[in-house]
């Protein structure tokens, strides 16, 4: 009887401190654990625009497993890329600041090795980390590899018009998976970078004709850059083709990464493990007469899908506050548990914002910036360097270099920036310039203390003045 008695107690001990935790946890607004230290996969695509994604509400299905995740997680429906190309977007998410602070702009400067990276952070707080960089930007000789155990570059290593065209998710899955299937007593933080929706769009059959409907022109996806025939006035068809090879690229990526979460599943890691999705920049196919990326600031380069999926957490939701890449820094940091990580930048925690702790601030400013320097020809913009802020869904764009120009877009009514509101709202443009101009001068400030890249010492006024008088181009 004595021992029945006992087992009694301990049950209904076990079952008080069970309910003690769950009310504490409800209390605790369904925050984050911080012992909790899941796994964390980083995924990376190159070029994706956030609305050519189903869950963005694109209507080609070209991706079902990116939907099923963020159906799963949180969806960021307003999330901006620091900047317009592949370089200083990607040092943005690893240092959690902004190109105007970090400027590593071109093919002349890396992060610095004194720079500690958001892997170096979780690789201190005992994580196992790996990394996959597929362009020739994510090449370890630009420090992305600071913090990993193990950096691997190799696809990014083929020739220029290989690395084009070649088709790497498939293989970037694969050998991600090797890693994640090796044992070891630590929770493990995988970087993903996907490099298939970068032109060239040559993606692998099916995915070539899933969309191209019953087009029979020549028009060639090879070489890309070098085609000139992709210009406002183009056949339609043609342009209609291109598009649908983009997206067939996209189907693809989402196809491999598809088989990646079955597989994490299958191993049973899918509930101990963090995934960020997002994008570096996205792609224009003319919609303001231009392509490619890295040249301006549009919606279509700038608004870059973000999805959050985080283990056994209340989600299913979408967040429409407006967020930034340069976010993800503290926002890993404290998915790994990390209470000090020393980061000092703009960049806030999505976790206040996915578990509804903090408020989303309406005025906070968003910015994004263009190439900072001629340095590298490849990338060079003919229109020099822009910088286009974001308040309260307001946009505003400033050119630095002849010809100056500015222009400003209300986002909530005008999604795709087609009328310039300079004229019919003045003084709103004079508040926003003065923002803008007043952030262009933190920022160079920061740059200058913080050395993390090729400083630009010379400041905004300075610059203008010395390129009227025809000092510097
Ligand atoms: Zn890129």
């Amino acid at each position: 009887m004595a021992r029945r008695r006992r087992i009694l107690i301990a049950v209904a001990l076990i079952l008080f401190v069970a309910a003690i935790g769950g009310l504490l946890l409800l209390l605790s607004g369904r925050g984050w654990n911080p012992g909790a230290r899941p796994n964390i996969l980083f995924i990376s695509i190159d070029t994706l625009r956030a609305d050519h994604l189903g869950c963005y509400g694109y209507q080609r299905p070209t991706s079902p497993h990116f939907d099923r995740l963020a159906a799963e997680g949180v969806r960021f429906a307003r999330a901006v890329a620091p900047s317009s190309f592949t370089l200083p977007s990607h040092v943005s998410m690893f240092t959690g600041q902004e190109m105007g602070v970090h400027h590593v702009a071109s093919a002349g400067t890396a992060i610095a090795d004194r720079v500690v990276t958001i892997t170096e952070v979780l690789h201190d707080a005992g994580y196992a980390t790996f990394g996959f960089g597929c362009a020739p930007y994510l090449k370890r000789q630009f420090g992305f590899a600071q913090g990993f155990d193990f950096y691997d570059d190799r696809l990014a290593n083929v020739g220029v018009r290989e690395s084009h065209a070649a088709v790497t998710s498939d293989k970037v899955v694969n050998r991600a998976l090797q890693r994640i299937k090796e044992p070891r007593g630590k929770p493990w933080f995988v970087f993903m970078h996907m490099w298939d929706p970068h032109f060239d769009y040559v993606p692998p059959p099916p995915y070539n004709t899933m969309f191209s409907g019953d087009y029979h022109g020549g028009f060639s996806m090879h070489n890309f850059e070098q085609n000139h025939g992709f210009v406002v006035g183009m056949d339609p068809a043609d342009y209609a083709y291109t598009v649908s090879q983009y997206d067939g690229e996209i189907a693809w990526t989402d196809s491999q990464l598809g088989r990646l979460f079955d597989a994490l599943k299958k191993m049973g890691l899918w509930e101990k493990t963090a995934i960020v999705l997002t994008a570096d920049h996205g792609e224009e196919f003319l919609d303001h007469g231009q392509r490619g990326h890295g040249h301006s600031l549009y919606d279509e380069l700038v608004h870059v899908p973000l999805i959050v999926k985080l283990p056994g957490a209340a989600s299913h939701k979408v967040i429409d506050c407006a967020v930034s890449l340069i976010d993800l820094y503290p926002t890993l940091a404290e998915l790994a548990g990390v209470r000090r990580s020393g980061y000092r930048g703009d960049g806030r925690s999505l976790l206040e914002l996915i578990f509804g702790r903090g408020q989303c601030d309406a005025n906070r400013m968003l910015v994004s910036e263009t190439n900072l320097s001629r340095i590298d020809k490849a990338h060079d913009s003919p229109h020099g360097y822009e910088m286009a802020i974001e308040v309260g869904g307001v946009k505003f764009f400033h050119r630095f270099k002849e010809p100056l120009r500015e222009m400003m877009f209300d986002l909530r009514v005008d999604p795709r920036e087609e009328h310039d509101l300079m004229a019919a709202r003045p003084q709103q443009a004079a508040a926003l310039r003065n923002q803008l101009y007043h952030q262009h001068q933190q920022m160079n400030v920061r740059a200058e203390k913080l050395h993390m890249g090729q400083p630009n010492k010379v400041d905004m006024r300075t610059h203008e003045q010395l390129h009227q008088l025809g000092y510097i181009q």
